[in-house]
């Protein structure tokens, strides 16, 4: 194959270099970090594009890790945010937005009786466990392997599977994402592998008079979207009650993206706490927390505490409005989940045409793509399938002008601006086209090389 024209990420690589004096690895977030050559930094959003510094554009199927459920910049939410600024910010009071953005997701969610809102998908999580705890006078709190809650203390144990032997029967060992987390909070951290309802059963036997709450995403946002089969949620369910538990299901990449109530509408499964965000606002910062009255009546002096000084702030709050009206009262979500199955469809083509097996994960809203017959059912499973074609194609999808997750457990997110500009699945197309034959020479290369 002739030799593809690299991108220019001259001014993305100089600014690299001068942002590490003052940030840590150049960037505001770890994960923002793609290596000292591959860092981009970004002029501006559009729609269902993103353009760097060097100006080189991008079809763009990260959307800020999901929030941009109607595309960069979008006008109708922009325009409802400079409303939002006349407001005047924060108060530490209260305005009449908050119900009817309220009333509008409990219109959205039946779960969600009773809400309050958070900044962040971290702190409503946060809210979410600290209410069941103080709801039901219990520490512990059981996570489903794979599954992603946030950055505090209590969501960031998980199984390790890095150095987890396949062929053992052992579990994984439990392990804290990176340093700092104290590990005298570890022994109230249960973690069950998805799909596995002898599992789920055995460790409710053990230790289900000791949890709080079980947290779940049904769709695994952070890995892979791999899903939970829809009687492992009934279960869950089933046990939580039989236990005196609180099921939590995290929202915070399916809600208001998977459909109008979520996941768990789609499931029909009703948990007691729900915690939503990315798509909430356009990717304004908001999120929610939101369940059944009883049990979130338990935020009252003396109860449960939440609050903050941005809480439903006026701009977020406001392009909240209009997003989830939008939502609501239009086929953006249809349209950007068509665009997701005519994308994994075009996928197909090109993989079916040079026999390559594959096969997707999640809602073709954010969906998983694995090289394999069967995609993986749990995060164990994901260490037995092979992501590096996955990973080669990524790297060179992004010299090609698309942008997905370098790192194969984020899903591809879609959003309604992708939908409504054709140009972006034919761009798209041609470059996974060609980064497919990248990647089956590369690995070619290798294998001459073994
Ligand atoms: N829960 C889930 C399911 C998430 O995907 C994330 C973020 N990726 C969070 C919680 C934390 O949200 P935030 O990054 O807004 O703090």
């Amino acid at each position: 194959m002739a030799p593809i024209a690299k991108r220019d990420l001259t001014k993305s690589n100089a600014q690299f270099r001068k942002a590490l004096k003052r940030l840590p690895l150049g960037v505001a977030s770890t994960f923002r970090y793609w290596g000292d050559d591959r860092t981009i930094y970004v002029d501006h959003g559009k729609g269902g594009r993103t353009w760097d510094i060097d100006g080189n554009c991008y079809v763009d199927y990260r959307l800020g890790y999901g929030p941009a459920i109607l595309g960069y910049a979008d006008d109708r939410v922009d325009a409802a945010a400079r409303r939002g600024m006349e407001v005047g910010g924060v108060f530490a009071l209260s305005t009449e937005r908050e119900l009817a953005v309220a009333d509008r997701i409990a219109g959205m969610v039946p779960a969600a009786e009773l809400v309050r809102f958070s900044n962040s998908g971290t702190e409503a999580v946060m809210a979410a466990l600290r209410l069941a705890r103080a709801h039901t006078g219990r520490d512990s709190y059981l996570l489903v392997e794979g599954g992603y809650h946030g950055l505090f203390d209590a969501a960031m144990w998980m199984a390790n599977m890095e150095d987890w032997d396949t062929r053992s029967n052992r579990d994984p060992e439990v392990v804290s994402y990176g340093q700092g987390i104290p590990r005298t909070l570890k022994e109230l951290a249960h973690l069950v592998p998805m799909n596995n309802c002898e599992r789920l059963e055995d460790t409710f036997r053990r230790h289900g008079n000791t949890l709080a709450a079980m947290l779940i995403e049904p769709i695994q946002g952070n890995c892979c979207a791999i899903s939970a089969d829809v009687e492992y949620v009934q279960l869950a369910r089933r046990l939580c009650d039989e236990y005196g538990v609180l099921l939590i299901i995290d929202e915070v990449k399916t809600g208001f993206r998977v459909g109008k109530g979520g996941i768990q509408g789609i499931m029909g499964v009703t948990p007691d706490i729900t915690t939503f965000a990315k798509a909430v606002a356009n990717g304004y910062p908001i999120a929610v927390v939101a369940g059944r009255e009883e049990v979130m009546r338990t935020f009252r002096y003396g109860g449960a505490s939440h609050g903050g000084t941005y809480t439903a702030h006026s701009v977020s709050l406001a392009a909240a409005e209009e997003c989830l009206r939008i939502l609501d009262e239009t086929p953006a979500l249809e349209t950007l989940a068509s665009y997701g199955e005519r994308l994994m469809a075009g996928i197909s083509k090109i993989l079916d045409a040079r026999k390559i097996v594959h096969s997707y994960t999640g809602h073709p809203s954010m969906f998983g793509l694995f090289f394999a017959e069967k995609a993986p059912n749990n995060y164990r499973d994901w260490k037995k399938s092979d992501y590096s074609f996955y990973d080669q194609m990524a790297y060179h999808l992004h010299d090609l002008g698309v942008i997905c997750e370098p790192d194969s457990r984020e899903p591809w997110f879609m959003c309604e601006a992708h939908g409504l500009d054709e140009s972006c699945l034919t761009d798209t197309l041609k470059a996974v086209e060609t980064a497919v034959d990248l990647t089956l020479e590369h690995f070619e290369e290798e294998a001459k090389h073994a």
